[in-house]
């Protein structure tokens, strides 16, 4: 395909591609063990060098922005190839960078060290105070390029902050410090999170929070652990944190929130009686005539829990009373079930009981008692379990024992 004027960068791109579709039949199932270990290792050092190139590139092509009239080469490109223009942007700033180090450039140019650690090193020589002698500097720079392909992105973070105390002798002590703040500073102008219907029960979350955050959050999840295999499912690990963070969600307590217009932040569910009631009812999140819509079996889970307050409507949808104090388990009663069972009470499950919801095994909106007798105390995942009518479950004394229905 390439012509045989093209530009030698050109012709090295149409060449890689070329090279990379005459293989694209070939099935690396049978490849010697050791071949694919070396090809692994090739390919992340094939893909720095050509993302070096494209961030070079990116960074060197102003004029195409120009005659196009876009705000830069990124938008430009980003519209043409429609793709996405934020990480365009990132890796045309990257190139822009790189040309006041030219060590690093050379590694990056040749895969010795990726576009990550080709970011930390060029932050670690940005921050670095505008008095550092250029010798130093430079000492710096060679120093963190070296010893890169040895280390984590994150071990050579923590060398990076290292070596900036050396750096920066006057302030050697305050220098990591410094660094943290800064690292601080940044993750939170960092920190963003956006949250998109999907259109099919569904959201996306997508999002980048400071490492302490993230910590937290993973520790608080990780408090719901369940067993990986619960009732014949598997469930994966991403699965697991995704189902823990619902339950963490359904267990705020809006009234330890702030006002949200004059009124404690409050979810209302609302649904007629007879939805309330038939296995296939629908009810809304908010007023009627709301879109989000959920399932009469969700909202008769919901309305087992605290924090959510269900609206019954009857037929000229009037609000019910249904006894709307009585719905819930009082907290001498959930102290009462927590002092009597340490776990869920469903069979193999250890789910502490301080993170289990007080049921109705008699639904309370068809009349069932709020009374101990009628309590179960189950983790998050069996009360959607024990709500959900492909499952069934069979009480015996204290257990009880959930099903798949066949
Ligand atoms: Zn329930
Ligand atoms: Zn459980």
């Amino acid at each position: 395909m390439s012509t045989p004027d093209a530009h030698p960068v050109l012709a090295c791109v149409r060449s890689v591609r070329a090279a990379l579709v005459d293989v694209a039949d070939l099935d690396p199932t049978f490849m010697p063990t050791r071949d694919k270990a070396a090809a692994l290792l090739a390919i992340g050092e094939a893909l720095a060098a050509a993302n070096a190139l494209q961030a070079r590139l990116l960074a060197s092509a102003h004029e195409l922005a120009l005659d196009a009239g876009t705000r830069d080469v990124a938008a430009w490109l980003a519209s043409t190839a429609h793709a996405d223009h934020g990480s365009l942007r990132r890796t045309m700033e990257l190139g822009r960078r790189l040309e006041a180090a030219p060590i690093v450039s050379a590694a990056f140019a040749e895969g010795r060290i990726d576009a990550q650690k080709a970011d930390i090193i060029l932050r670690t020589l940005e921050e670095l105070p505008e008095e550092t002698p250029r010798s130093l500097r430079d000492q710096a720079e060679a120093e963190l390029v070296r010893r890169a392909p040895d280390f984590s992105p994150k071990a050579l973070a923590r060398l990076a902050r290292h070596l900036e105390a050396v750096v920066d002798p006057d302030g050697a002590d305050a220098a990591e410090g410094r660094a943290l703040l800064r690292e601080e500073r940044s993750a939170w102008d960092k920190t963003s999170l956006r949250i998109t219907p999907r259109f099919d029960g569904t959201a996306r979350i997508n999002g980048v929070i400071p490492e302490e955050a993230a910590h937290r959050l993973r520790t608080y999840l990780e408090a719901y652990t369940q067993p990986r295999k619960l009732e014949g499912e598997v469930v994966r690990t991403d699965q697991r944190m995704g189902r823990a963070f619902c339950d963490l969600v359904e267990r705020i307590d809006p009234a330890g929130l702030p006002r949200h217009g004059g009124d404690t932040t409050t979810v209302m569910i609302t649904v007629p009686l007879d939805d309330l009631r038939a296995e296939l009812g629908t009810a809304a999140i908010g007023g009627l005539d709301s879109e989000g819509r959920l399932s009469a079996a969700e909202a008769r889970r919901l309305a087992c829990t605290a924090d959510i307050i269900p609206a019954v409507l009857g037929s000229r949808s009037q609000i019910l009373d249904l006894g709307r104090t009585q719905r819930l388990f009082s907290p001498a009663q959930r102290k009462a079930l927590r002092t009597r069972f340490t776990t869920c009470q469903v069979e193999g499950c250890d789910v502490p009981s301080t993170w289990c919801d007080a049921h109705h095994e008699d639904p309370w909106s068809s009349g069932g008692r709020t009374d101990l007798r009628n309590a179960l105390l189950v983790c998050g995942h069996h009360h959607r379990r024990l709500h959900d009518s492909r499952y069934s479950s069979t009480r015996s004394v204290d257990q009880v024992i959930v099903r798949l229905r066949r």
